[in-house]
């Protein structure tokens, strides 16, 4: 499962690894957590052609498992060169996994979240995963919050403000 959207896209999404449905569909973030991507990405304003959406991991470690750090480094070739050849203006980290392994860190989400880091030509800001806001819907609002400091990095107007 390798990603989709617009190969020119302005703004990424990098999540962990492809769930059972995503295996299944060969598409990213199409099951109960992709859903709510795509509603985050419609708030925003965007639809999920507009973006590019991929993850970490291209096959889906069985039973759901974390990645493991070999899985992430054979994988993470083909991210490093999807994000050089969209090279975006905005990379969004939806969790520790995928912002962990992309920065390169062991630091927490909670301590990388709220700046922009660099990345290549890239600016990388990492929040939570849609996943996480299923489990916990309190991250619903600072989550709207990172995604409000996305759309001013990119100039584009924000729905509501
Ligand atoms: N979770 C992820 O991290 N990626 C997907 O594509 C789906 C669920």
């Amino acid at each position: 499962m390798f990603g989709e959207g617009n190969a020119k896209a302005r703004l990424v999404f990098v999540g962990e690894g492809p769930g059972r449905e995503e295996d299944e569909q060969g598409r990213p973030f199409v099951g109960r957590a992709g859903k709510l991507l795509t509603k985050i990405i419609n708030a925003m304003g965007l639809q999920r052609t507009d973006v590019y959406i991929c993850n970490v991991v291209k096959c889906r470690p069985p039973e759901n498992r974390n990645p493991e750090a070999d899985e992430m480094i054979t994988c993470g070739q083909f991210l490093t060169k999807q994000l050089q050849s969209i090279s975006p203006e905005v990379i969004v980290c939806l969790g520790s996994i995928a912002s962990r392994y992309l920065l390169n860190s062991k630091a927490s989400l909670g301590s990388l979240r709220g700046k922009f880091h660099p990345y290549g030509n890239s600016k990388l800001y990492v929040t939570y995963h849609p996943a996480a806001l299923l489990r916990n819907p309190n991250f619903k609002k600072p989550l709207w919050e990172d995604m409000k400091l996305v759309l001013k990095e990119l100039n584009l107007p924000v729905p509501g403000d």
